[in-house]
């Protein structure tokens, strides 16, 4: 983009699990992605640390060099007593969609971290490989003499950074940085016992209070486990989450479970934001797109019809313009409202329309048997149990409607990226999306989208009913909203902005 410079130039330091495209689960990746390439187009200087898993696509690096080989300090507890070790790893560097990566991995000679088909899910302990994979982020850019001006660290897989930065590394040289904790989930808090922060190359008792990292839960019957993410929230000096109502919810509402006490403490609530996500424009842009059918934008509408004939083709549908098709992309998993997932997809053929259901991961909902069974000769429905970067493209760019009827939902992005293919939202209102979701009949002016606060079938009716009609009987007024929501900015520029404020109120000028 053409995005102006800022003044001051920082060095900021990403630590995350995932990164778009090649090594993405879900939104956290495309955040990561995000963020960094919206702080270098302004002019800081931003590298991204990641566990170079074995399933990572060679091909999706670019100028792929081995950088060094460092010993990385790892501990582990025997017979009660503190003992040190450390694991040989090979650190190297390359460029994941331009944007410069240090790639990390551990001597496969002595054990299996990050070795597996898949991002997550491999046959290792995934509390010893992040606990190990922190270290190791903090190890290299001691090694390498770095001195960056924010280390910013994500989810519960590097929340350990900001407890082993100023614990270890600050009183080492490397007394620069300031820590950024950035929340994606609060589901998953890092459940930690004292005896396995060992991994991370130090004793976990000393972060065994209750204004460190003790497990809060755990007082009286169980006072040796830790929280990773409680240490990160504690440790660090600004914590984010990823949009205002999910911030308002965890201190306020139940979003937070138990952690919600530690928020609450004025000297935390005071350093906690919440900060909407943006899209990374350059890798969801349907007028420049190279994995959909044809290109279009909201004056150039045509690419979508074709898109659209396309996709009904590609999964055998009907092929019509006149069944409006609602896609819903998600992880399957509680979160995402499985069983209000399940009951639009009949509410949906009941009512004239079309359903795609792109899904990945376990908690099925009995996806598959309906794919399988029920639905397999179905001209309205296509239920795919998989992981698709690909199809996913394709189905924004072909749907009228993308669902996201999530119980809770800290940002959500599908109804961004879906919004920018010129589809219309449903949503159950939470987190993010009461941010980015305004009912239309609520707000005929600024509604981008049909809403709903229920966790019942009724309730997703009210929304659902409501934009399939609109669709069948108002075809101006549709077309209208599509255009309307393509040309609404929801790329990373406003949001990198507020990250830099913050950047720069932590750190002091050079
Ligand atoms: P979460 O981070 O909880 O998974 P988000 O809405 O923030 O939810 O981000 C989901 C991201 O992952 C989007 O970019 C979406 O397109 C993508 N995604 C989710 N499920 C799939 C899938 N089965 N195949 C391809 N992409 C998916």
């Amino acid at each position: 983009g053409a995005s102006a410079r800022d003044e001051r130039t920082l060095h900021v330091v990403h630590m995350a699990a995932e990164m778009a495209p090649i090594a993405k689960v879900g939104g956290l990746g495309d955040v990561v992605t995000g963020l960094a390439r919206a702080c270098i187009e302004r002019g800081h200087a931003v590298e991204v640390m990641l566990p170079y898993y074995e399933s990572l696509p060679d091909e999706g690096i670019q100028d792929l060099q081995h950088s060094r080989d460092l010993e990385c300090p790892k501990g582990k507890v025997w017979d009660g007593v503190f003992q040190r070790g450390s694991l040989k790893t090979s650190a190297f560097r390359g460029k994941i969609d331009g944007i410069p990566v240090v790639l990390l991995r551990p001597d496969w000679g002595v054990c299996n971290i990050f070795r597996g088909g898949a991002i997550y899910g491999g046959a290792y302990n995934e509390l010893e490989a992040y606990l190990y994979f922190s270290r190791a982020c903090l190890e290299y850019l001691r090694v390498e003499g770095k001195n960056p001006d924010i280390i910013h660290a994500h989810e519960w897989q590097l929340s350990a950074i900001p407890m082993l930065y100023w614990e270890v590394y600050h009183s080492t040289g490397m007394g620069r940085p300031r820590v950024v904790l950035t929340i994606h989930n609060m589901d998953n808090s890092g459940e930690c016992r004292q005896d396995e922060f060992a991994f991370a190359g130090l004793p976990g008792d000393a972060f065994a209070t209750v204004d460190r990292a003790l497990d809060e839960r755990t007082i009286g019957h169980n006072p040796e486990r830790l929280c990773l993410m409680k240490g990160g929230i504690v440790y660090s000096n600004v914590v984010t989450t990823v949009s205002p109502t999910y911030a308002k919810e965890a201190l306020e509402g139940g979003a937070a479970g138990w952690l919600r006490a530690t928020l609450a403490k004025p000297e935390v609530s005071s350093k906690f934001k919440g900060v909407l996500n943006g899209i990374d424009t350059a890798l969801w842009d349907p007028a420049k797109d190279p994995l959909i059918a044809a290109p279009f934008s909201a004056d150039q509408l045509d690419g979508k019809a074709l898109c659209k004939r396309y996709l009904q083709q590609g999964l055998g549908l009907d092929i019509t313009p006149d069944k409006p098709i609602v896609a819903c992309i998600t992880r399957l998993v509680p979160q995402k409202g499985i069983h209000l997932i399940r009951h639009s997809i009949y509410r949906t053929v009941e009512l004239g329309g079309q359903f795609v259901l792109l899904g990945s991961g376990h908690a099925d909902g009995d996806f598959r048997a309906l794919a399988e069974g029920e639905f397999r000769d179905s001209k309205d429905v296509k239920i795919m149990v998989m992981y698709s970067e690909a199809l996913a493209h394709q189905i924004y760019a072909a749907a009228d409607i993308v669902l996201v009827p999530s119980l809770f939902e800290p940002c959500g992005l599908t109804q961004l990226v879906g919004m920018r293919y010129g589809a219309i939202p449903v949503v159950r209102s939470t987190g993010g999306l009461a941010d980015t979701v305004t009912d239309v009949d609520a707000d005929p002016r600024n509604g981008n989208g049909y809403c709903f606060g229920g966790m019942d079938a009724g309730a997703l009716n009210s929304a659902l009913d409501r934009a399939l009609t609109t669709f069948r009987e108002d075809k101006s007024r549709w077309q209208q909203l599509s255009q309307q929501n393509m040309s609404l900015d929801w790329s990373w520029q406003r949001s990198a902005t507020s990250y830099i404020e913050l950047y720069n109120q932590v750190q002091p000028a050079a």
